[in-house]
C-alpha cells in the first residue's frame, strides 16, 4: 500500500533541513550541507547495525548535522556582522553541560576551530575536558559555575599555556579566591562578571531570569566588586560580562530586550572603568521542536539568521549611542548547536488494544445489559457519536455495578467487557471518518487509543519529556506511505505509569496520540525520536536500573550511504549494577553458593547446575533492555 502522502507527522514542517519521507515510505536523512545528495535510509541504518549486533534502543547521533549547526550559527552571526558593518566579531561557545560525551565536545571543537567556537565551563569536570581539546587559537574557554582555589588555580595556569581562559566571577567571594591565587602565582586573571539582567523572559525556563533567578549579581554586588578590583589593579583585567539570558527563549523580542538591558549594564561598568571587551549573552537559542514558528512553549518565532542579527543589530546601536567600542559577542548556545543532531531509535513490543472488531455473539443466557450494548451498534453514526459514547459507558458502568454486587460472574462481565470494545471500536471507525468532532468527544476517544509498548526508557533516554513536559518529534520510521489507521500513545519498558509519551507533533499541532500503523507479526516497527541531542543523555537517570543505550555515530555519503564513525555499547547489566553499589562478582557467588546448595541437596542436576550458571553470567553480561 503505497499511496498515502500526507505528512501527518510534520516531518517537513520541523525537519525539513534533515529529514524527508523517501518513495519507500522510510524516513530519509538528508545531508543540509550537501542538499543534492541521495537521503539515506533510515531504516538501511538501523538493519545494518542490526547485522553488527547494534541492538535497539540506539542513540544515532549524525556527524553532519553537528557540522552544520556549529558551521550555520558561526556563519550567521559572521553574515550579520559583515551586514550591518559592526566592528567587533562574534566568538562562540558551547556549554559543555548540554552534551559532554567526548565524541560530541570532540566534534565540536573540531568543526569549530575555523570559527574560533570555544567551550562553556561550568565545573572542575568541565575544564579538565576544555583544557583538552584542539581548538581554534582565539577560542574562548568561559569558566561559569561555582568555583574553588583548584578550580580558580587550574584556571590561571592554563592562562600561561596560551588558552583564552576567562573566569567568570558568579559571586563576590570569588574574587578573593582570584586575588589571593593570581597573586600566589604571578598570573594577572581574565576575569568575566556575572549579572542579573531584571527583564523577565517567556518560556520553560522563565525563572532563570529576573530578580530572583539564583544567578548573577544584583547591581549593589557590582559595585562593590568594581570598587575592590580598582583598589587591587585589577579593573582592566575585567574583560567579559556575563548574562544567562535563558534557554529555549521562544519569542525573539524578548531577546532584543534582554540584550539591550545587558548593554546597559555594559556601558555603565566601561563607564566605570572596566576594561569589558566581551559581551557574552549565554544560551537561549531555541529549536523549533514543533515546527510551527511561534512564540510557544515547544516552539520559536525566528530563525538562527535572525537571532544573530537580531543581536547584532541591538549590540550595535546600544553601543553606539553610548560612543562606546563594539565589542566581541559571545553567546553560549547549547541545544541550537547539538539537539538536532541525535534522535533514538527504538523498536516496538507489542501493542495493547482497547477495541476489537470481532462482535461477540449474543448468548441466550447473557444479561440484557450486554445485549443493550450490542444494540448501541445499530444506531452508530456522524450525527450520533457522543450519544454513542454515552450509551456504551452507561451501560458498561451498570454491569460492572452488578459484578460488584455479585449479581453477575466473571464470565458475563468479561462477555460485556468484550461487547464494550467492540461498540467502542466500531464508534472509532465512524469517528476516524467524521470532520469536526466536538472536544469531548476527542478525549472520550483518546482515552480508548491503544498503547503501543516502546523498548526504551523515558527517564534514561528523554528525561525532560518527563520531568518538564518537552515534546520532542516523534514518528515511525517506515510505513511513511501507508496510512496508520491506530492512534496510540506511547509506553515505555520501564514498570513506571509515568514512564509514558502523551504529547505528539503532527501536522496541525500537538495531538495526545500518535497516529500508527497495526504491527505485523515477525516485522520490526521502530520509532524515532528526533532533536534530542541537547541534555538528554546528560540528565538521564537509572530508574528500574535500564542504563545509557547503544550510542552509534555515523556520517552521511554522497549516494544515500553512511560511515559508521564510531559506537559505543550501552550499559550492561553488570555495568549498572555496579553503579548501585552491587559487587557483580559478589552477587554471582552468592547465586553460585545457591545452587551449589540446591545440588547438594539433590534438588538440581549436574547439567541443571551449567545452565543456570550459564543463563545468569549471559543476563550479567547483557544489555538492560529488552533484547529479542
Ligand atoms: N550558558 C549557561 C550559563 C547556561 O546555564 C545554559 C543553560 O542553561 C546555557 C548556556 C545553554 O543554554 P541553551 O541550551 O539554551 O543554549
Amino acid at each position: 500500500m503505497a499511496d498515502f502522502e500526507h505528512d501527518l507527522y510534520g516531518i517537513r514542517r520541523w525537519g525539513d533541513e534533515y529529514f524527508t519521507i523517501l518513495e519507500n515510505g522510510n524516513v530519509g536523512l538528508k545531508n543540509p550541507s550537501a542538499p543534492d545528495n541521495r537521503p539515506v535510509d533510515l531504516v538501511r541504518v538501523l538493519q545494518d547495525l542490526g547485522d553488527r549486533g547494534i541492538a535497539a534502543p540506539v542513540v544515532l547521533r549524525v556527524t553532519s548535522y553537528l557540522q552544520h549547526q556549529v558551521r550555520r550559527l558561526n556563519t550567521a552571526f559572521a553574515d550579520a556582522v559583515a551586514t550591518l558593518e559592526y566592528q567587533g566579531v562574534y566568538r562562540g561557545v558551547f556549554p559543555i553541560k548540554v552534551n559532554q560525551q567526548a565524541e560530541v565536545i570532540e566534534r565540536i571543537a573540531e568543526a569549530g576551530a575555523e570559527f574560533n567556537f570555544g567551550l562553556e565551563i561550568g565545573s572542575k569536570p568541565e575544564l579538565v575536558i576544555a583544557l583538552s581539546q584542539k581548538m581554534g587559537e582565539n577560542a574562548l574557554l568561559i569558566c561559569n559555575g561555582s568555583k574553588d582555589s583548584e578550580f580558580i588555580r587550574l584556571a590561571l595556569m592554563s592562562l600561561k599555556l596560551g588558552f583564552n581562559t576567562i573566569l567568570v566571577l558568579e559571586s563576590p567571594r570569588e574574587l578573593d579566591l582570584v586575588i589571593e591565587h593570581s597573586t600566589a602565582l604571578g598570573i594577572r586573571p581574565q576575569l568575566g562578571i556575572r549579572i542579573k539582567l531584571t527583564n523577565r523572559i517567556g518560556g520553560k525556563w522563565s525563572e532563570s531570569s529576573g530578580d530572583r533567578s539564583s544567578f548573577g549579581m544584583t547591581t549593589e554586588q557590582l559595585i562593590d566588586l568594581v570598587d575592590t578590583l580598582r583598589a587591587h589593579d585589577l579593573l582592566d583585567t575585567l574583560i567579559l560580562q556575563h548574562a544567562h539570558l535563558g534557554s529555549q527563549i521562544p519569542d525573539i523580542i524578548d531577546v532584543r530586550k534582554a540584550v539591550g538591558e545587558a548593554c546597559r549594564f555594559f556601558v555603565e561598568l566601561r563607564g566605570e572603568g572596566a576594561g569589558l571587551t566581551h559581551l557574552d549573552l549565554g544560551g537561549g537559542l531555541g529549536i523549533d521542536y514543533t515546527g510551527e514558528q511561534k512564540s510557544s512553549r515547544n516552539s520559536i518565532n525566528y530563525t538562527v539568521e535572525e537571532y544573530c542579527s537580531n543581536i547584532v543589530e541591538t549590540v550595535k546601536y546600544a553601543m553606539e549611542e553610548a560612543g562606546e567600542p563594539h565589542p566581541c559577542i559571545v553567546t553560549e548556545s547549547g541545544r541550537a548547536t547539538v539537539a538536532s543532531s541525535s534522535m533514538l531509535l527504538f523498536n516496538i513490543l507489542e501493542a495493547s488494544h482497547f477495541d476489537t472488531a470481532e462482535r461477540p455473539e449474543i448468548e441466550a443466557d447473557d444479561h440484557h445489559l450486554i445485549r443493550d450494548l450490542g444494540e448501541v451498534t445499530s444506531y452508530i453514526g456522524a450525527g450520533r457519536i457522543q450519544e454513542c459514547l454515552n450509551d456504551a459507558t452507561y451501560y458498561r458502568g451498570e454491569l460492572r455495578a452488578l459484578f460488584g454486587f455479585g449479581r453477575i460472574g466473571l464470565r458475563q462481565m468479561a462477555r460485556g467487557e468484550r461487547m464494550y470494545q467492540y461498540v467502542v471500536g466500531r464508534i472509532k471507525s465512524v469517528a476516524h471518518e467524521t470532520e469536526g468532532l466536538s472536544e469531548e468527544i476527542e478525549t472520550a476517544l483518546e482515552d480508548h487509543a491503544d498503547i503501543y509498548h516502546g523498548n526504551f526508557s523515558l527517564f534514561q533516554s528523554l528525561p525532560d519529556s518527563w520531568a518538564i513536559g518537552q515534546v520532542h518529534p516523534m514518528a515511525p520510521v517506515q510505513r511513511l506511505n501507508e496510512r496508520p489507521t491506530r492512534r496510540a500513545i506511547i509506553s515505555d519498558i520501564t514498570c513506571d505509569s509515568d514512564g509514558k509519551i502523551d504529547r505528539f507533533v503532527l501536522e496541525n499541532g500537538i495531538a495526545n496520540t500518535l497516529p500508527v500503523h497495526p504491527l505485523i507479526d515477525g516485522e520490526d516497527y521502530f520509532m524515532g525520536v528526533f532533536f534530542v541531542g541537547a541534555y538528554q543523555e546528560t540528565l538521564g537517570d537509572l530508574h528500574n536500573l535500564f542504563g545509557d543505550t547503544n550510542v552509534v555515530t555515523i556520517e552521511l555519503g554522497p549516494d544515500g550511504g553512511f560511515n559508521l564513525v564510531h559506537e559505543i555499547e550501552g550499559d550492561t547489566i553488570a555495568e549498572v549494577l555496579s553503579y548501585v553499589e552491587y559487587s557483580p562478582q559478589r552477587l554471582f557467588d552468592n547465586f553460585r553458593k545457591v545452587v551449589e546448595g540446591a545440588v547438594s541437596r539433590g534438588e538440581l542436576s549436574i547439567s541443571e547446575r551449567r545452565a543456570m550458571i550459564s543463563a545468569y553470567k549471559e543476563s550479567t553480561g547483557g544489555y538492560t533492555y529488552y533484547e529479542k
